[in-house]
């Protein structure tokens, strides 16, 4: 099955899961590891929503698309000297976690206002990325309070060694936190190839699917 087969047929399953919803979840494809025609591929197929985890790959495949409507959202961890180039290219920031990365988007030059999440950490271990649960609400009122980004909701990754429900549920609770902070941030980016489903059903606004779509990805490291 082609990459434009693969995506038809989610969009499909996608629907089906869809009914009942206030609204149609936005799917980002995450396009890492794979080549600038696979990207071609899903646009002319229709899709607009990519995601990419890794600067320079990032920008790269950005400019292997020309395409305006093409919307990038950068998924993977902001590295402290990466952070203002990737927010040049890159239309959405999901890993916002540290309010270093804030402070880093205000004082850097010519950097728009930028579309964010803020990442929650789901395990113990701080090399996953996210903010840790003690220092959500620090976060969520430095970014409130901040003209370089504007926050559109919580984003993570449900870790392994949990169920799928389990941690939807914890980010969902995690959403409802940041509400009472920025009323307007409603999105949650949650929901993988393999955890989808369970997402959607714990309020999922942006998924970020991969292989589901692309197919094994050629040299994944
Ligand atoms: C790679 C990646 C995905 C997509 O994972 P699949 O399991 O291939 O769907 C989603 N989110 C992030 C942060 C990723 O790095």
């Amino acid at each position: 099955m082609s990459a434009a087969e693969r995506l038809e047929q989610f969009r499909a399953e996608l629907r089906e899961a869809s009914v009942g919803l206030a609204a149609a979840p936005t799917l980002i494809v995450i396009t890492k590891f794979h080549p600038d025609e696979l990207v071609r591929e899903l646009f002319d197929a229709g899709q607009r929503h990519f995601g990419e985890n890794r600067h320079p790959e990032a920008r790269n495949k950005r400019s292997g698309l020309d395409e305006d409507e093409a919307v990038w959202h950068f998924v993977g961890q902001l590295q402290r000297n990466k952070v203002r180039q990737v927010a040049r290219y890159a239309d959405v920031l999901h890993a916002v976690d540290r309010k270093e990365i804030i402070e880093l988007l205000e004082t850097g030059e010519d950097i728009p206002t930028r579309d964010v999440f803020l990442q929650v950490n789901l395990t113990d271990d701080p090399g996953r990325g996210g903010v840790d649960d003690a220092g959500f609400e620090a976060l969520a009122e430095r970014a409130a309070e901040s003209s370089a980004v504007r926050v559109h909701g919580v984003m993570a990754v449900a870790p392994l060694d949990e169920t799928p429900e389990r941690a939807h549920e914890r980010i969902a609770a995690y959403s409802q936190r940041l509400l009472r902070i920025l009323p307007n941030a409603t999105s949650i980016s949650s929901g993988m190839s393999s955890d989808w489903r369970s997402a959607l059903r714990y309020g999922a606004t942006h998924l970020r699917i991969g292989t589901a779509i692309t197919g094994s990805r050629p040299d994944s490291a």
